[in-house]
């Protein structure tokens, strides 16, 4: 089934949440016909918040939260779905803090809320519980939108079954699990997944804050009077390109050394880490899983900017695998994955690209 599926790679202003949502909104006002809209982990909050204190004030309950109300404000022009990753609370008082992401539906219907499995070391500081549920437990999603607006008797609405990642979530468990554990992208395959929806605030690999060198302040500031700290216009990336045209660009990017950091530019080295990441999709000569897919889907939304030294890389980027032939190559190279788009690593902006869903597998 095709979809139109919309990132919103935003530079949210950390603790300026009606700002960053009116930014929101500016860029969403473009777009027609999206069916789902994703934005980034903490996407109106910002993400860096040293302590739970905080933290405090832009914590949410999920049903009545600022990020939800969002998403409903974005459904009454697009009538679509909206995953939005925020700063949960689960009660109003004596509660647990979760990193997580809620997922509305075309009619403003809360129907799911992933909390994040595998905590970065700033949720730790935040005070942040993990996911209870760490099985990565798929939700069965009906994406047809009739489901939600008109649902008709005696009709069989086809599901697909949809797992969620919050950026550390891709990584080993506390970077100290086997990296071919592979824990979330293996749950991901054993629960016959097609569409797996990642909101990220991923940190660029020149991030001063994981710098081994220099003066991490003198960097930062270096990168935020640089990059951003001008109202540069939002880039919409909304057409797909030639996949061999785009494919070759990518392994000569990748091959670069030293590549400095340019805002239009996706940081390709990011996106080849989340396709391996994503290993036990690739057909490669030393995967033997068998495969129940035509296709899978993984978006990848990310944000950008600078909060005190951290850097974020964006570089948001929709791929698929497929279950045709591999090679040995564990990145973009492989032709068992393909990239459908991306973003540049500085820049806010808008990728949309219509997307086949794989339903057979799962319904
Ligand atoms: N390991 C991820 C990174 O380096 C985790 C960040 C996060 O969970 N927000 O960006």
């Amino acid at each position: 089934m095709k979809l139109k599926v919309a990132c919103v790679q935003i530079n949210p202003k950390i603790g300026n949440v009606e700002a960053n949502i009116k930014k929101v909104q500016q860029m969403l006002s473009k777009l027609q016909g999206v069916d789902i809209v994703m934005l980034p982990e903490f996407a109106i909050t910002g993400y860096n918040f040293p302590d739970r204190k905080a933290l405090e004030p832009y914590l949410e309950l999920t049903t009545s939260g600022r990020s939800t109300q969002l998403a409903k404000e974005i459904l009454t022009k697009h009538e679509c779905f909206t995953l939005i990753g925020y700063p949960e609370k689960d009660k109003e008082r004596d509660y647990n803090i979760y990193n997580s992401a809620v997922l509305t539906a075309p009619n403003g219907s809360v129907l799911y809320n992933y909390r994040k499995t595998f905590l970065y070391d700033t949720d730790v500081a935040f005070g942040c519980q993990e996911n209870p549920d760490k099985e990565f437990t798929p939700l069965r999603l009906v994406l047809d939108k009739e489901y939600y607006l008109n649902k008709q008797p005696n009709k069989e609405y086809p599901a697909v079954t949809t797992n969620f990642g919050i950026c550390m979530d891709l990584n080993p468990y506390q970077f100290t699990a086997p990296f071919n554990k592979f824990e979330m992208s293996l749950a991901c395959f054993a629960n016959k997944a097609t569409l797996i929806l990642c909101p990220m605030a991923w940190l660029s690999s020149k991030s001063p804050s994981i710098s081994e060198s220099g003066d991490k302040t003198h960097q930062s500031e270096m990168y935020e009077q640089k990059f951003f700290s001008h109202n540069n216009v939002p880039a919409y990336n909304l057409e797909a390109m030639s996949r061999d045209n785009y494919s070759n660009q990518l392994v000569e990017q990748h091959e670069l050394q030293d590549k400095p950091f340019v805002p239009q530019n996706p940081d390709y080295s990011t996106i080849n880490y989340w396709i391996l990441r994503f290993f036990p999709f690739l057909n490669h000569p030393n995967n033997q899983l068998a495969k129940y897919y035509k296709s899978v889907t993984v978006v990848a939304c990310n944000r950008v900017g600078i909060e005190s030294d951290v850097l974020y890389g964006g570089s948001s980027a929709i791929f698929q695998f497929s279950d045709s032939p591999g090679n040995y190559e564990i990145d973009n190279r492989n032709p068992s994955v393909v990239v459908r788009g991306c973003l540049g690593q500085g820049e806010e902006g808008v990728l949309m690209r219509e997307i086949d869903i794989d339903v057979s597998a799962s319904s």
